[in-house]
């Protein structure tokens, strides 16, 4: 049984509980990080952290943890938990003023909640599915228009999740105004000529830790990247797509619509930066 934390203690799952009056379940009012671990060791965990500082102010949500206290619990989950590969999922909410309301809680009254617990993912950096990618299929983009906050409102991307498996694939990129915005858990990037183009960073997409990882480690590598706005049809003619995130890292994408790319395996861009990304992270893993 998993050991997880709970507003400063450590329980075992079945013994951890929130109100049933807390705003993250009545509202979704909450925001979330995912930070792999990979040999114990935890992947940009200060790149999430100034994402949670950020996703909190922008919802005027107190922050209930200082960066070496949050540090301090995320190793002492994976030392409980004995996690060799896998993830540490962590949500704060604006807790529970003991009713519902719309109106915030006042934060001197009603502290945040914060909830955190470990997931075992062995070998995950040898995923199977890196050697012959994803297939995709493109919905359109029905989310708030704040998705630069990472909120728990993750209703419409697990629906898209469902269309991508009822249609027998692996995941859905989101398209607005006839422009992908990003996939339902990760950023979408084509490969075209050897440039690499994907969507800036806006209130329309997640600014991703794991994206500002692999564009930086990508200008080091010399290659050429656009920050665009780029259409399913010119994903459809692109040489290569890929996709990232905290857990699945630079994840090839072999077909789009049904259209294959290339000749329809990983490309050479993607498995080079899912081989770079890999190196260079765990070289400052903490
Ligand atoms: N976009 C969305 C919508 C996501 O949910 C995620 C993963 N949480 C990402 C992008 C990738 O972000 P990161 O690299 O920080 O995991």
């Amino acid at each position: 049984m998993r050991t997880v934390y709970v507003n400063g203690e450590y329980l075992p799952e079945t013994e951890a509980k929130i109100s049933i009056f807390d705003r993250g379940f009545l509202m979704a009012d909450g925001v979330y990080e995912v930070t792999s671990v990979l040999d114990g060791k935890l992947l940009d965990f200060d790149g999430h952290y100034a994402r949670l500082e950020r996703s909190l102010k922008e919802l005027d949500m107190a922050n209930p943890v200082t960066r070496d206290e949050l540090l301090e619990i995320h190793r002492e989950l994976v030392a409980k938990n004995e996690i060799v590969d896998g993830m540490v999922y962590l949500q704060v909410t604006r807790g529970s003023a003991g009713d519902r309301d719309f109106v915030f809680p006042d934060p001197e009254k009603v502290p945040p909640t914060l909830v955190l617990f470990t997931q075992s993912k062995p070998g995950l950096a040898d995923a199977p599915a890196a050697k012959t990618g994803w297939k995709v299929i493109s919905i359109e983009d029905q989310r708030w228009a704040r998705r630069d906050i990472k909120t728990v409102q993750l209703l419409y991307p697990s629906m898209g999740k469902m269309m991508a498996k009822a249609a027998g694939v692996d995941d859905a990129w989101l398209v607005e105004d006839g422009f992908v915005t990003e996939g339902t858990s990760n950023n979408a990037y084509i490969v075209k000529g050897g440039t690499i183009v994907t969507r800036p960073t806006s209130s329309d997409i997640l600014h991703g830790i794991t994206r500002a990882a692999v564009l930086r480690f990508a200008k080091e590598a010399q290659m050429t990247i656009e920050e665009r706005l780029f259409t399913i049809d010119e994903a459809k003619e692109a040489d290569e797509a890929f996709i990232t995130s905290a857990s699945a890292f630079v994840m090839p994408v072999v077909e789009v619509d049904g259209v294959a790319l290339g000749d329809g395996k990983p490309g050479p861009v993607a498995k080079r930066l899912r081989e770079i990304y890999l190196e260079e992270s765990m070289k400052v893993a903490i």
